[in-house]
Formats: C-alpha cells, structure tokens, sequence
C-alpha cells in the first residue's frame, strides 16, 4: 500500500485518530543512509511519530522536528516531517547493530538508550518554533513520543508505531495515534479503553502484514464509537530540501581562504547532505566563482 496519511474523529469528536504508513519513506532512509536493521527501526518510528505529531497542525507549512538524544550508541535520530507529509531524518551513528532484545525484536531501546531527552520543535513557520523537552523513558521512541504527547501537551493519547525490516528492506512501517480531546477527557473510562485496545495490537506491522488499510485498522479499534474517517489521503514521501545552491551557500560560509585551499589541495569539494546523503561535487569553477562572489561583496 502507498504511504499514506488519514485521519478520522470518534465519540462525537471527543476522538482524534491519525494513521500513517510510511513503509516506502523509511526504506528510502534506510537505502539513503545504508541504516543497520536496528537504526532502521529507530528512525522508522521516529518518522512515523513526526507526520503524526505534524498532522494536527493547522497553518500551511508547519513542521515538526523530532531530536532524540539517548546515550545508546546510535547517537543522534533527528527527524523532520511536515504538515504536507514530507518527511527526512538521520541517525548519527547509522551502521550501529545489535543483538535482538530479550522478547526477540530489534532493540531500539537498546540502541537509543534509555536516559536522555526527547526534544519536540513544532514551527508554524513564523520563525518563533515553539520547542518542548521530556526525559526519555524507554528510547523505544513509541513509549516516549507518547510521554511526551501525555506530559508536555496534556493530551491522553495512544501511540503506536513500528517498523519491520528484513533482508529485503523496509517492508512494513507506520503508525497511529488517538487522542482524547479535552471535550471528552474527563471520561476516564474512554482514555483506558483506548489505551488498552491499542495495547492488545501487539505491533503495528502485523496489522500491515494482514493486509489490512488503515481504515480497516480505525474500524477494528473505533468502530463501535461513531467513527467517522475524513475522505481525504495525505501523500506521504521522503523528501529533502536541499539542493547544489545550498550546499554552495554553505561552502560560500567558510570564506575565500578556505575555498582557496580546497581548490589547491582537493581541486574542488565535495558535500554530504547529512538529512538525506545526498552528494554534491563543486568543481574549481564553481569555487572560483564563490571566492568571486566574495571579493565583490568585500568579506
Ligand atoms: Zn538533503
């Protein structure tokens, strides 16, 4: 199925519901930044959460970034996702593998590591991004996301996301997300049922794997609370906004000398963009040019 996002509302709006398949994003991810099974699973998730997070944004343009900081050795998994269902991200130390956890899956947790901080950046793009710092939990990502959503926004919510990797790739990856609106969370009985239906589903992958639509997935868990899925599917895909003009802005900033001496020692440069590996050559011309540029504008 196409990565996609849907949302629906239930319980007379009391509901929000948010699902996400992001299976072809992440294995380009995957394929872009040669991520090891477990980094695989840690940045899937993590894209996942962020069109989740972007999709109850209003404003045109919105983003969320997603900086996970734990002390496991991934290092870094940094994510950015948009409101338009773009989505890029990284992990710092992207060929990091480990053995599986102790219940025989992939351990994100282990790999991210449990004591740190998970930093949400919403920015509705006038440049005031509005920022939000929890502790992690588990860095199973999933299990922090939600704390996050439960602690710094107030919002009782069920998230649950996951990836499934092979020697195929990426085959199977996203989520969903309900939330309970202030108007209906003072039923509590709503927010445990919620949380204990989405806890029953052992995994978001196997839904997938079924063959099952994320409509289906919204029928299963809320069918019997006046479910009503909106008829518009957002497009989701792996996107990066960089470009040869802005790596050569970049290469402009570090002025004449060192551009000089990229042309007498390396007969040009060559960049990586960190978000999606892209690759970038300048050749003599183009640095020339740059050091040109320069002495025009007399820095
Ligand atoms: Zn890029």
């Amino acid at each position: 199925m196409a990565d996609q996002l849907i949302r629906a509302t239930a319980a007379n709006g009391g509901i929000r519901a948010v699902g996400v398949i992001t299976t072809r994003a992440v294995e380009e991810a995957r394929r872009r930044h040669s991520l090891s099974y477990v980094a695989s699973a840690a940045l899937g998730r993590a894209m996942s959460s962020g069109l989740l997070l972007a999709s109850s944004m209003k404003k045109e343009g919105s983003r969320v970034n997603i900086n996970i900081k734990g002390n496991g050795p991934l290092g870094t998994v940094f994510v950015d996702a948009g409101l338009d269902g773009t989505v890029r991200g990284y992990v710092q130390n992207p060929k990091v593998e480990l053995p599986p956890n102790a219940i025989g899956k992939l351990d994100v947790g282990g790999a991210v590591g449990n004591d740190g901080y998970l930093y949400v950046i919403r920015d509705v793009g006038y440049g005031y991004p509005y920022s939000s710092t929890v502790e992690l939990i588990s860095g199973e990502v999933g299990e922090d996301i939600a704390n996050y959503l439960a602690t710094s926004e107030q919002t009782p919510s069920a998230l649950l996301v996951g990836v499934f990797v092979g020697k195929d790739g990426v085959t199977a990856s996203g989520g969903i997300l309900l939330q309970v609106l202030p108007k209906a969370a003072e039923n509590p009985t709503l927010v445990e049922t919620l949380e204990s239906r989405v806890s029953q589903l052992k995994g978001f992958t196997p839904l997938l794997q079924q063959g099952k639509t994320l409509s289906d997935i919204f029928r299963d868990l809320l069918g019997d609370f006046d479910l009503e899925i909106f008829p518009e599917v957002q497009m989701v895909r792996f996107d990066c906004g960089c470009s040869f003009d802005r790596i050569l802005g970049a290469l402009k900033m570090l002025g004449a000398e060192e551009l000089e001496d990229m042309i007498v020692k390396d007969g040009g440069a060559e960049a990586t963009c960190h978000f999606c590996g892209e690759v970038y050559q300048a050749n003599v011309e183009d640095l020339t040019q740059l050091i040109e540029d320069l002495q025009q504008v007399g820095i």
